[in-house]
């Protein structure tokens, strides 16, 4: 990976006509700002391979090879979910090797009761040595309050005095909070974390930005992002409360006789694995009525139309 190329092309979107340029302004200015205060050195990057911290990885990615091009590698950390999807922790190995992370899976030692899974455990990620979970998904209440589930505010707690305790250097952790996630409303780009919680400030750099801004910025800068997002996921949880999302949900038609699809004239009816569209995801086939067969399959995440229908395929709604 470029890093300057990264960083080319991130500042010159922030120049551009593009309608994104002003908040990629935005977000590098208070990138910088928290540069200027900490240095690269006591910052970490909250890093769970979603969506809003891929952006967040790039930004700040393009920001350290603009003003500090002799950083080696990136501080992140990540608080594992229970029952993460693989495919989540296979994107994350890929950008640790890919970015550069200094990546430190952080996982509470008190947590005894609820072991990871074997097949969770990502080579590449560093891990310690007692491998728990915490109880929830953090989500955007993340350094700020619990999440609703029974310990995830506190498992999330103890897994950043966990954190504070092993690095306590890091006085600033980035994170990809939007204003319209849960409790993203009232954050500004900088908040210190709220009493009883380990002492850091939280940086937002993309509180500002919209569902669409976020899959305007991946695309247009061809940004790697999870593959989960191609199969119809917009925000992503643990596998058993996330879901594809009901709205990006299509329906094909084939004509029996040819196999075709009526809508993008790729064959679908034979193979529930084809599909029909390069980004769709297939689910199952079901026959239809008249001589059709149904292809039930999803449109990718950055197809979905009303942000707020984001958290759409989360069972919790966060
Ligand atoms: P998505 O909503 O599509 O899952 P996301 O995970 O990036 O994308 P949120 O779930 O809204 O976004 O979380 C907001 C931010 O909080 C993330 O971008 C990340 O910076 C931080 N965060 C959330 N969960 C974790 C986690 N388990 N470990 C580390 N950081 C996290």
């Amino acid at each position: 990976m470029d890093r300057q190329q990264i960083a080319l092309d991130v500042y010159n979107t922030a120049r551009s006509q593009d309608n994104i340029a002003h908040l990629v302004k935005q977000s590098l200015d208070v990138i910088e700002q928290a540069l200027q205060t900490y240095g690269p050195d006591r910052i970490s990057l909250s890093f769970n391979g979603g969506k809003d911290c891929t952006v967040l990885l790039h930004l700040y990615t393009a920001a350290l090879a603009r003003h500090y091009p002799q950083t080696q590698s990136i501080t992140a950390v990540y608080i594992p979910v229970p029952s993460p999807f693989p495919e989540l922790e296979a994107f994350l190995s890929q950008e640790t090797k890919a970015y550069g992370l200094d990546l430190f899976t952080c996982i509470p030692p008190s947590d005894v009761d609820i072991p990871l899974p074997v097949e969770s455990v990502t080579p590449g990620i560093a891990t310690p040595t007692t491998p728990t979970s915490d109880g929830a998904h953090p989500a955007n209440g993340l350094f700020s309050r619990p999440v609703g589930k029974a310990r995830g505010g506190e498992g999330m707690r103890r897994a950043l005095e966990l954190y504070k305790s092993r690095f306590p250097h890091i006085e600033a952790i980035l994170i990809g909070t939007r204003r319209t996630d849960p409790h993203g409303a009232t954050l500004s780009h900088r908040n210190m974390c709220d009493p009883g919680w380990p002492a850091f400030e939280r940086i937002n750099p993309i509180i500002d930005w919209s569902y669409s801004d976020v899959w305007t910025f991946l695309k247009k800068l061809q940004v790697p992002y999870c593959a989960l997002y191609d199969q119809g996921y917009t925000s992503l949880g643990s596998t058993f409360n996330t879901f594809p999302n009901p709205a990006l949900q299509c329906t094909c038609l084939a004509e029996n006789n040819t196999n075709q699809c009526v809508h993008c004239v790729r064959i679908i009816a034979d193979d529930p694995s084809t599909t029909c569209r390069a980004e769709c995801a297939p689910v199952l086939p079901t026959t239809g009525e008249n001589d059709q067969s149904l292809c039930f399959r999803y449109r990718p995440a950055y197809e979905l139309a009303d942000g707020n229908l984001e958290r759409a395929g989360r069972l919790s709604g966060k």
